[in-house]
C-alpha cells in the first residue's frame, strides 16, 4: 500500500508535461504548440547551417596560424640544432688543444728537469774541483801540474789549459741556466694558454647546456602545437558531413521529442490505468465490507472474510526495463567504461576544446550518456568512429557526441533508439587522435559547428 501511494506520488511530480503529453492526443492546440516548436527548432538549424561556411573559414584560419607557428618554431629548432652541432665542433676542439697543450707542458717539465739534473751535476764537480784545490792549499794541483812543464811554451800551454778547463765549465753552466730560463719561460706560457683555453672549454659547455634547453623548450612547443592542431582537426567536420549532420539532427531530434512524449504518455495512462483499479478495488472492497457486515449482522459467527485487498499491489510499472547494473540514477550515465579525464573543456593555445578527453587503455566500452535517437553513426575524417545522440530530458534538448571509436567497434546505426547505459562502441583512436581516449561532447540544444552549445559535461554528466 505505502509503495503504490509512493508510486503515484513519483507520477504526479513528474512535472506538468506528463499530463499535457497524455491529453496530446486529443488536444489539438497541443498539436499546434508542438508543431510552432518544431519550427522555431528547423528555422534556427536552418540559420546555423548558414554561418556554417563562415565557421570552417574560422577554423581553416586557426590552421593556418597554427601551421605558420609550427614552420617558425621548427625554423627555430633547426637554427638551435646547427649551433649546438657547431657548439659541440668547438668544444671537441679545445679538449684536443687543451691535451695537446698539456702534453707540450709534461714534455717541458720532462726537460726543465733533464736541464737541472746536469746543472746539478756540474756544480757538484766544479765544488769538489774546489775542495780539491782548497785540501791540497791553493794552486798546488795546478802548480804541479803547471811545474811539470818540460820548457817555456810548455809551461804557457798548461796554464791556458788550465785556464780553458775552467772558463769552460762556467760556460757551459752559464748555458744551461740560460736554457733552463727559456723552458721555465715558455712552460709559464703554455700554462696560461691552457687556463685560456680552459676558460673558453667551461664557456662553450655552459653555452650549449643553455641552447640544449632552448631547443627542449622548442620540442616541447611543438609537441603541443602539433597537439592542438589534432584538436583543430579533430574539431573540424567537411562541409557535407556538417550539412548531413544538420539534417539528419532535425530527423533525430523530433524523434527524440516524438518518444519522451510517448513515455510520458505511457507513464501517465499506466499511472490513470493503476488509478482506475484501485478505485474499483476500493469500490469493491466497500461492496465486501458491506455485505460481509451484512452477513455477521444476521449471522454473527464467522469473521474471516473480510480486509484482503490490500496484497495484490502495484504491478503496472514494475516491468520499466533497467540497464545495466553500473547506469547511473541520474538522467546521465557515465560514457566511458573506464579511464581518467586526460583533457577537460576550455580554451587552450588559441583554440577552444568543446570536449573533454577520457583515456584509458584496453578494451574500454562506450555507452550512451542517455535515454535518445541516434543522430549520426558513422566514419569521420576528423572525428573517426563517432555518433551523435539527441536527447530530450525534462523538456530539454541535449546532444552528446562520442569520438575517435575504435574501428568497427559501432554497434548503433541513424535513427536508432538508444536509452540510457545501452553499449554503442568501444573506445579507440581513429580520425585525429594521438592515443587512445573518448572525445566526448555535451551541448545544451543541438550540435552545430560553432559548439556555441556545448557545456562542460563535469558535474552533470558521471565521467
Ligand atoms: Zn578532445
Amino acid at each position: 500500500m505505502k509503495k503504490k501511494v509512493a508510486k503515484l506520488t513519483l507520477v504526479s511530480a513528474l512535472s506538468i508535461s506528463s499530463i499535457v503529453a497524455y491529453t496530446a492526443t486529443t488536444s489539438p492546440a497541443y498539436a499546434q504548440t508542438s508543431l510552432n516548436e518544431l519550427n522555431e527548432e528547423k528555422s534556427n538549424i536552418e540559420n546555423k547551417q548558414n554561418d556554417v561556411k563562415s565557421k570552417l573559414n574560422d577554423s581553416s584560419n586557426k590552421l593556418s596560424d597554427i601551421h605558420s607557428e609550427q614552420e617558425s618554431v621548427e625554423t627555430e629548432i633547426q637554427r638551435l640544432n646547427t649551433s649546438i652541432s657547431s657548439t659541440q665542433v668547438k668544444i671537441t676542439e679545445k679538449k684536443e688543444q687543451i691535451s695537446t697543450t698539456k702534453e707540450e707542458v709534461e714534455k717541458l717539465e720532462k726537460q726543465i728537469k733533464e736541464v737541472t739534473a746536469r746543472i746539478e751535476k756540474r756544480n757538484e764537480l766544479l765544488k769538489e774541483r774546489a775542495r780539491s784545490y782548497q785540501q791540497t792549499g791553493g794552486m798546488v794541483n795546478y802548480l804541479d801540474v803547471l811545474m811539470g812543464s818540460q820548457s817555456f811554451s810548455d809551461f804557457i800551454d798548461r796554464v791556458g789549459a788550465v785556464a780553458t778547463i775552467v772558463e769552460a765549465d762556467q760556460s757551459i753552466i752559464k748555458e744551461q741556466e740560460a736554457d733552463k730560463k727559456l723552458l721555465e719561460q715558455s712552460q709559464a706560457e703554455l700554462k696560461s694558454k691552457l687556463n685560456s683555453l680552459e676558460t673558453m672549454l667551461a664557456d662553450l659547455e655552459t653555452l650549449k647546456s643553455k641552447l640544449d634547453s632552448e631547443k627542449k623548450e622548442k620540442d616541447t612547443l611543438m609537441a603541443q602545437l602539433n597537439e592542438e592542431e589534432n584538436h583543430v582537426h579533430a574539431e573540424m567536420l567537411s562541409l557535407e558531413e556538417e550539412e548531413q549532420l544538420l539534417k539528419d539532427q532535425q530527423v533525430a531530434m523530433e524523434k527524440a521529442i516524438q518518444l519522451e512524449k510517448e513515455r510520458q504518455a505511457e507513464l501517465a495512462r499506466k499511472a490513470a490505468e493503476a488509478e482506475k483499479q484501485r478505485k474499483e478495488a476500493e469500490a469493491k472492497a466497500a461492496a465486501e465490507r458491506a455485505a460481509a457486515q451484512k452477513a455477521s449482522s444476521s449471522k454473527s459467527s464467522s469473521s474471516n472474510t473480510a480486509t484482503s485487498t490490500s496484497s495484490s499491489s502495484g504491478n503496472s510499472s514494475q516491468s520499466e526495463s533497467k540497464p545495466s547494473t553500473s547506469v547511473s540514477s541520474g538522467n546521465f550515465t557515465r560514457p566511458a567504461g573506464a579511464g581518467y579525464l586526460s583533457s577537460g573543456l576550455g580554451h587552450r593555445w588559441g583554440t577552444f576544446h568543446a570536449g573533454v578527453d577520457i583515456a584509458a587503455t584496453g578494451t574500454v566500452p562506450i555507452y550512451a550518456a542517455a535515454d535518445g535517437v541516434v543522430i549520426r553513426s558513422y566514419n569521420s575524417s576528423s572525428y573517426g568512429q563517432v555518433v551523435f545522440i539527441s536527447h530530450y530530458i525534462d523538456g530539454q534538448q541535449y546532444t552528446t557526441v562520442y569520438a575517435h571509436m575504435r574501428d568497427g567497434s559501432r554497434l548503433v546505426n541513424s535513427g536508432d533508439a538508444v536509452s540510457k547505459g545501452q553499449r554503442i562502441g568501444t573506445m579507440g583512436n581513429t580520425g585525429d587522435s594521438t592515443g587512445q581516449h573518448l572525445h566526448f561532447e555535451l551541448h545544451k540544444g543541438p550540435w552545430n559547428q560553432a559548439k556555441s552549445n556545448a557545456i562542460n559535461p563535469v558535474g552533470i554528466v558521471p565521467l
